[in-house]
């Protein structure tokens, strides 16, 4: 719905005639998951077309963007302290006669709506994660003293709608890039926001992911991550109306030349159709790493959670993944505390790690989100076990993870160099398994895959040394 508040402020002065208007500047600050990450860049691009250059700097900008995340409550909180401290700085601003606007995106924005704008009167506009494109609109609308709020559910196309960016803007980013090609969710876990504000989910068509892929790696682009809050759920058009799924869409995709490495995340297990495992056997550029929630190795609380899937089915996707393709590694979410989780159920949890091993994973105490099933509950966890389950299952993920690089040493791999590293001489990329590598090596390598033979690992990173100076082109 947009709404508008009106409010009487002093409007900073015009500048001087003759006197040329300054570039105005957008700061995109994003939190929260990938999808927030493409769609800050999205809106950097749109407000591109509107005059604003992006700065990283909060001094020099005329706009802020808190594009936001839901998720926790932490998350939410974090963003009115930000909020805070964003007002300090718009009224010294004003004080000086230069206008700041602050814009919040994001689900928060969606989950809240005007809400924000009575919580903090700085707050210029409102805009939901499917309204972003009419930001330009709101932004011209947002003035002596309006303030508005947009968070419908777009009948028309947010992507169609939103300009391309040009090859300059896409180099600047690097060489790897995230293209969402699915949008909300319809699995209503019992604990999350998501469905209720990103929506029902809904696929882009193929050909829109396939020219915005093209146009990425045309660009210089060697990696694409395919994102969405249900990825494997992707269901497509293609030009005469037939449905795609993940699988066919990747293995269409891998046909482009000059793309290096595919990607995709976030998955359900109950989508992880045998085609899209397939496609890791067949599939050369998909890279041997899958980020699978499991939420709880306990059947009763997954149950609970409305996952739709039990621990015996997780345990047998991976075995088929591992059977694809052997190198496979996996990365999950865990959830500790959700209401009712007894100690046999933690302990599950723990042995469903145990018996997977993964790569790398996040792991998060159940924070209670309003509106949904698992915020009704009488029988919440207390903090203290909420925390000490949490430490335990966290030692355990790190020791996995430590032993995953552990194991790369000795090893030769193919990385992606993105960009110089810390150090004078130091280049830096990523291994198949989203591994940091830093390398000494030649600037003219980044962008392109070389092999490395692994010669020390941390526990965030590894060392190489390049096998040949020849990138591969
Ligand atoms: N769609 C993905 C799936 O089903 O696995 C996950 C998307 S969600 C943005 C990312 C992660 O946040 C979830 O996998 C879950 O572990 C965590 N999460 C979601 N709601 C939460 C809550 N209320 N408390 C704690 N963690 C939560
Ligand atoms: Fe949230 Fe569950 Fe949907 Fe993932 S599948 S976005 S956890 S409701």
């Amino acid at each position: 719905m947009t709404t508008e508040v009106l409010e009487a402020v002093e409007t900073p002065p015009a500048p001087l005639e003759g006197e040329p208007a300054p570039t105005p500047r957008v700061l995109v600050k994003s939190y929260g998951c990938q999808m927030n990450v493409y769609d800050a860049t999205r809106m950097a691009d749109l407000l591109g077309r509107e005059g604003y250059a992006e700065t990283q700097n909060e001094d020099d900008a005329d706009l802020v963007i808190l594009n936001t995340c839901h998720i926790r409550e932490k998350a939410a909180e974090k963003i009115y302290s930000e909020l805070g401290k964003l007002a300090l700085a718009k009224r010294a601003r004003d004080a000086e006669g230069r206008e700041m606007k602050i814009v919040v995106a994001g689900c928060v924005a969606q989950a809240e709506g005007e809400e924000v704008l009575k919580r903090q009167r700085a707050v210029d506009v409102v805009v939901g994660p499917q309204s972003y494109h009419r930001l330009p609109d709101l932004l011209r609308q947002a003035k002596n003293g309006r303030r508005l709020t947009d968070t419908e559910f777009a009948v028309d196309d947010k992507f169609r709608a939103l300009p391309n960016p040009s090859r300059a803007q896409i180099r600047a980013r690097g060489v790897a890039a995230f293209v969402t090609v699915q949008e909300g969710c319809d699995k209503f876990c019992s604990f999350c926001v998501v469905p209720y504000t990103r929506g029902a989910e809904v696929s882009r068509p193929v050909a829109d992911v396939l020219a915005e892929t093209q146009r990425l790696v045309d660009a210089g682009v060697a990696e694409i991550t395919l994102i969405g809050q249900n990825v494997n759920a992707y269901r497509g058009a293609d030009q005469a109306g037939r449905e795609w799924g993940l699988a066919r869409l990747l293995e269409r995709l891998a046909q482009i030349e000059g793309l290096a490495r595919l990607r995709y995340t976030t998955s359900h297990p109950v989508d992880m159709t045998q085609a899209l495992i397939d496609a890791h056997e067949s599939i050369p550029k998909l890279m041997p790493y899958v980020h699978l929630p499991a939420q709880s190795g306990s059947d009763r609380v997954l149950k609970e959670m409305n996952r739709k899937h039990g621990a015996a089915d997780y345990l047998d996707i991976v075995r088929r993944l591992r059977k694809a393709r052997p190198d496979v590694a996996m990365s999950s979410d865990f959830i500790v505390g959700f209401p009712g989780e007894s100690d046999a159920d933690f302990e599950a949890t723990m042995a469903l790690v145990r018996e997977i091993g993964f790569a790398s994973s996040f792991s998060f105490k159940y924070s209670p989100r309003p509106g949904t099933p698992g915020a009704a509950r009488d029988d919440q966890i207390d903090e203290e076990a909420k925390s000490e389950r949490l430490a335990a299952l966290q030692a355990l993920l790190d020791e996995q993870r430590r032993a995953f690089n552990d194991a790369a040493v000795g090893r030769e791999i193919d990385v992606l160099f993105e960009k110089p590293g810390r150090h004078e001489g130091q280049i830096a990329g990523k291994s198949p398994y989203l591994q940091a590598v830093h390398v000494e090596g030649p600037l003219e390598a980044i962008g392109r895959e070389a092999r490395v033979k692994i010669i020390a690992a941390g526990p965030n990173s590894l060392a190489g040394r390049l096998v040949s100076e020849e990138a591969k082109a």
